[in-house]
């Protein structure tokens, strides 16, 4: 079997579900499993409208609900036929009906907690994977709609929860294989799931990719699909830099470090399942369902690139962490670390001095109360609107020059370098520009580095030599 999921661009509205149903249909000898993400942009109005009732805006909020159940209803009348739809509406106007009262709740009590908050933001997935599993089943791809929140369980985090791996497959394996053995097809909603004691939970924004591939891994996939708008994994993000060409094959421990630092094609712990089970994963366009996307596997044949791709991380502060009497005490390290683990916030960069650490983190988990806790025994100052730019490649192992000509471009780019992590992960240069430099920044590099798809060819020899691009630029 495969693990086929489709993002919130795919599903958006009647004409990419017929899509997504064509698509299906062509695998449909392999018993796809199916995993959807919210409509587009539904998860972002789902959480305005949730802040608007917490504000008190009751109006608001229901205005916003209002529009989503006409937007569901229109693509559900425009792809189901007569009767089809009329079986339907009840099952989705139940859902907006529950919207509705929880937006209401929430309005009275002027609050949102995270539990409710995932709450609110599972109707997403439920009503696209009830939509999409309905138009399977009148083109002729019987299907079975399945609550992932029965499937996917997880612990009370609530907003970025951690799935419970065995529990998990243990109930996905029980649910979906009598359903594969009747070859129907089932329907998923990714992104959501629940604790055991059955209240929903969501695994952090962009968390359908996650779902997939733990699907997959649990369920031994042959492979996992994303299918995406854009025509696989690209030398960096083609909204960016137009000048992005496609990755056919890449490896997973650079496609990992590529989703980690802010390659948004896919959820950052999407490949860690695949990588355990050595399951192949394929990015690919259901806009252009013939392209060739990109394959993630554990080993792809060696090129003489030095540069894989180019990711860039924006939302990133950077938080300056000094000793009280001019110097870094013993133990302080250590110290500072603990408060921001102890506060769940990931640090991607940490450079330190005699007089300061500086560390590089995401801007929503540098908190109040992580600073206030850090004030306690430092001085802190933060940096706010940076982003992280990565260079990543595997072939950047040991590579002499590299680190001069990615600087170089920066420099003739005119944007100025705050920090730079070279060596912890030897596959990455990573660097912290700020953030509205980001275009600038990444648009330079990538010609420099990716020249009109004419990079000069490396001559394999044990000691490396810096080459020079058809634009002049060493890589
Ligand atoms: P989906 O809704 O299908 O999950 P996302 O918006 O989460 O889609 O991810 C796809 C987007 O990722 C693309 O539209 C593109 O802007 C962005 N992206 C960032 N880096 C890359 C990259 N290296 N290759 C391809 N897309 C990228
Ligand atoms: N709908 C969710 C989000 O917007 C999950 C996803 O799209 O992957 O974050
Ligand atoms: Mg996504």
């Amino acid at each position: 079997m495969i693990v086929m999921k489709f993002g919130g661009t795919s599903v958006e509205d009647s004409a990419a579900i017929e899509r997504v149903a064509e698509i299906v249909r062509s695998r449909a000898a392999e018993d796809p499993v199916v995993v959807v993400s919210a409509m587009a942009r539904v998860t972002d109005q789902l959480l305005a409208a949730g802040k608007a009732a917490a504000d008190g805006d009751r109006d608001r909020a229901l205005e916003l609900a209002a529009a989503l159940r006409q937007r569901h209803l229109s693509a559900a009348s425009e792809l189901l036929p007569g009767t089809h739809f009329f079986n339907l509406q009840p099952a989705l106007e139940s859902n907006f009906k529950l919207l509705q009262d929880l937006l209401s709740g929430v309005a009275t009590l002027h609050e949102l907690s995270p539990r409710s908050t995932d709450c609110l933001l599972s109707f997403g997935e439920l009503l696209s994977s009830d939509i999409v599993s309905a138009a399977f089943a009148v083109r002729g791809l019987a299907s079975a709609r399945v609550d992932s929140r029965e499937c996917l369980l997880t612990d009370a985090s609530y907003t970025k929860a951690t799935p419970l791996f065995d529990e998990t497959a243990t109930r996905l394996q029980a649910r979906l294989r009598p359903l594969l053995a009747q070859h129907l097809v089932p329907v998923m909603g990714g992104f959501i799931g629940a604790t055991v004691e059955g209240v929903p939970t969501t695994i952090g924004r962009g968390g359908s990719d996650y779902s997939a591939s733990i699907f997959g891994a649990a369920l031994n996939a042959e492979r996992i699909e994303i299918w995406t708008d854009v025509p696989g994994m690209m030398t960096t993000d083609p909204n960016l830099c137009p000048e992005a060409r496609l990755i056919e094959e890449i490896s997973f421990e650079e496609a990992a470090e590529l989703a980690s630092f802010g390659a948004k094609v896919l959820h950052p712990a999407t490949l860690l399942p695949a990588i355990e089970k050595s399951i192949p994963v394929l990015v690919l366009n259901s806009r252009d369902a013939a392209g060739l996307g990109t394959c993630i596997r554990a080993h792809v044949p060696g090129n003489h690139h030095p540069v894989r791709a180019i990711a860039a991380k924006r939302h990133t502060t950077i938080v300056n962490v000094a000793g009280e009497r001019g110097e870094i005490p013993r133990g302080f390290l250590r110290e500072v670390l603990a408060v921001f683990d102890r506060h769940q916030c990931q640090v991607d960069i940490v450079a330190s001095s005699q007089v300061r650490i500086t560390l590089a983190v995401e801007s929503d988990t540098a908190g109040p109360q992580l600073l206030a806790d850090l004030e306690r025994f430092a001085q802190v100052t933060c940096e706010p609107r940076q982003a992280i730019v990565s260079v990543v490649g595997e072939n950047l192992r040991g590579r002499q020059g590299i680190a001069a000509s990615i600087f170089g471009s920066v420099a003739a780019a005119g944007v100025n370098v705050r920090m730079i992590s070279q060596g912890a992960s030897e596959i990455n240069v990573s660097f912290v520009i700020r953030e509205d430099d980001v275009p600038a920044a990444v648009r330079r590099l990538h010609h420099d580095l990716f020249s009109d798809g004419e990079v000069a060819s490396y001559v394999s020899t044990d000691e490396p030599t810096v080459e020079v691009n058809a634009h002049g630029a060493k890589i």
